[in-house]
């Protein structure tokens, strides 16, 4: 059986599995010798629920765009392209070895042939079924659409209501969306949370937690005077969300779960083989996805913060209400995620530690 190696891959989840699941020996299809291999049919079962996406077009178009060789799509035409092509342009999967060999070809037909595949799939040009009717790959951009509606119609028009459309267009499709996205962070997993010390006496291991109603303030996640838990994955990230100046004293909890809870992750959308044959929900929801989740940690300016969180305080209300007790999402202005908890009696905080600001690294780029 042939065998494909490390170097005919860009993709990171195939490179590491040939890497821990192959062996040395000579790659077939990209050239290079001593190098980790594998069966070419065990990187065709990875790659089946990719190959799956895609029908031979005669399945779906129309006998004129059949003849033209083109389609519309978004007001531009669009050739239509082989099965190989599709791989190699859209999904970065393959490596310059296996590219410059000229090869990929010819791996995506011996991938075909092992899975016992229709080979109307090689012979045929190939697209995306429901791509075709403009509701594959495009869902994302649709709900990017209505989320745009969507904030504008909360921060400026209707606070406490949301329309039928935006119900239909963003809110359903999303709570379709969460179970793919649930982590459940282990019991015994850490967490940091920082305070600025504001005047001379040390903040108490008790004053760590939710703020005392009479103190809270609106959060990216919750409205005033509701109160959630923000806490960070280090203690750099804490200490660099809550703005401390230079010489300010900022005290640092450690707080520990002691459960197991389902949380959104946000921060990063898995890769696609990760997704399995869900790689479906992957392909509709990817670019929405990556767009949230820039959504939910953008940093903004004090002054725009009060408008600006209403859309996210909305979202974190609707995902609470389904049951899901936070959400993980990335930290613009620390190196590793935050994390907001809808209540923190899943935790334990102990061990307190107080630390001075000696520096503070700023970058700007120049506005015109
Ligand atoms: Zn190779």
């Amino acid at each position: 059986m042939n065998k494909c190696c490390i170097n005919c891959f860009y993709d990171k989840y195939l490179k590491n599995f040939i890497e821990e699941s192959g062996q040395i020996g000579d790659c077939d299809y990209c050239g290079s010798i001593n190098i980790a291999c594998i069966d070419i049919n065990k990187i065709a079962l990875i790659l089946e629920p990719l190959l799956s996406l895609y029908s031979p077009i005669e399945e779906f178009v129309s006998s004129e765009e059949m003849k033209n060789g083109q389609y519309m799509e978004n007001g531009y035409f669009h050739e239509f392209t082989f099965l190989w092509e599709e791989l190699l342009y859209n999904w970065e999967l393959f490596d310059d070895p296996l590219i410059d060999a000229n090869k990929v070809e010819t791996l995506i037909e011996d991938i075909v042939w092992e899975l016992g595949l229709n080979e109307q799939i090689l012979q045929s040009f190939v697209m995306v079924e429901s791509d075709y009717y403009g509701e594959g790959k495009f869902t994302s951009e649709i709900m990017r659409d209505y989320w745009d509606e969507f904030c504008n119609d909360i921060k400026f028009d209707n606070r406490f209501f949301v329309s039928a459309e935006i119900q239909k267009e963003l809110l359903n499709p999303l709570h379709q969306i969460f179970p793919y996205i649930t982590i459940y962070p282990e019991s015994k997993e850490i967490f940091y949370r920082a305070r600025i010390q504001r005047d001379k006496d040390k903040i108490k291991i008790e004053d760590m937690g939710i703020p005392q109603i009479e103190y809270r303030r609106p959060g990216r996640a919750n409205p005033f005077p509701i109160g959630y838990l923000y806490l960070a994955s280090n203690e750099l990230t804490a200490i660099t969300e809550v703005r401390p100046d230079i010489s300010e004293i900022v005290t640092v909890g450690k707080f520990i779960l002691n459960k197991s809870l389902p949380i959104l992750d946000i921060s990063h959308i898995k890769p696609p083989f990760d997704w399995g044959w869900d790689i479906r929900i992957y392909y509709k929801y990817v670019r929405f996805l990556l767009f949230l989740g820039n959504e939910l940690s953008k940093p903004l300016a004090p002054y725009q913060e009060a408008i600006e969180y209403i859309p996210t305080q909305f979202l974190c209300g609707f995902i609470k209400s389904e049951g899901i007790k936070g959400i993980k999402y990335r930290s613009h202005r620390g190196p590793g995620n935050n994390y907001v908890f809808f209540s923190e009696e899943s935790f334990k905080y102990n061990e307190l530690k107080t630390y001075k600001i000696e520096s503070i690294e700023y970058k700007f780029s120049e506005q015109k």
